[in-house]
């Protein structure tokens, strides 16, 4: 009964009508694979965050994206559903009859590749082990890295020394790439990662779509850009900052 409800608090309500009513964004006009959907609802996440909303379409049509946006805004998931979208989507049609690494996501740090990587296990979560990753930025036997590796994960996250370092002893195979993240571009070019992603970008077979995400982007624009998109075609810029 509205009436013995107090003014405020009907305000508050009317207040939330409203903004469900302006067509605020949802996981469901995403068009996302169901099951990453369910991990999604799993965590209990509501409504996709800004950075979310601008940058999943664009990556799901496959466009190269470079998206700045504050610490906090939600810019893993930003690039991981479109990723695991695209790779649910790849295994539909050639039934999983190649073991390919198709997605390399470069982190500035070790602990953000866990963190990415807990990441991938939640919200492959309801994938029935159809998408394998691994986070090669641990500490560990080469001989185990190795091994890993030759499993030809669907997902590799490394810091950009370790997925040049592995590249190079041609245990990390690129050529069969589709997708290349940097998360936190600005922290990779600052830890003095440059050299190895010039490696790597060099490595990189065509069509590789390309996304990045920052917390700033001033001066490392242009370096990016030089590296990853040195012909015509720009990325989409969107800046949330
Ligand atoms: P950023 O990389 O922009 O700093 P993260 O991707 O690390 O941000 O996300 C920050 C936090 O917000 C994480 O705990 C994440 O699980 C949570 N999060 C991400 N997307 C959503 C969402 N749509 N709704 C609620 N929480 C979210
Ligand atoms: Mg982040």
């Amino acid at each position: 009964n509205e009436q013995d409800v107090p003014e405020a608090i009907q305000d508050g309500k009317a207040n939330n009508k409203k903004s469900k009513t302006a067509a605020a964004p949802t996981f469901a006009d995403l068009n996302l694979d169901s099951r990453l959907v369910q991990a999604i609802n799993s965590e209990k996440f509501a409504t996709p965050t800004p950075v979310q909303t601008k940058a999943i379409p664009l990556a799901l049509a496959g466009q190269d994206v470079l998206a700045r946006a504050k610490t906090g805004s939600g810019k893993t998931l930003a690039y991981l559903l479109p990723l695991l979208h695209a790779i649910l989507a790849r295994h539909a049609s050639d039934g999983k009859k190649v073991a390919r690494t198709t997605a390399l996501i470069l982190v500035p740090t070790k602990e953000l590749a866990t963190q990415v990587t807990g990441a991938l296990k939640t919200f492959t979560a309801f994938c029935a082990g159809g998408i394998r990753f691994e986070n090669i930025s641990r500490k560990e036997d080469p001989a185990v890295t190795k091994a890993r590796l030759a499993e030809k994960p669907d997902v590799v996250v490394a810091t950009p020394g370790q997925a040049s370092k592995w590249l190079d002893q041609e245990a990390l195979q690129v050529d069969g790439l589709r997708h290349l993240v940097i998360d936190e571009a600005d922290l990779v070019l600052n830890y003095g990662y440059e050299d190895d992603l010039q490696t790597l970008s060099t490595a990189l077979p065509p069509g590789v779509q390309k996304i990045m995400t920052s917390a700033t982007l001033r001066t490392e624009i242009d370096t990016l850009t030089a590296l990853f998109f040195p012909d015509a075609a720009k990325p989409a810029i969107l800046d949330l900052s």
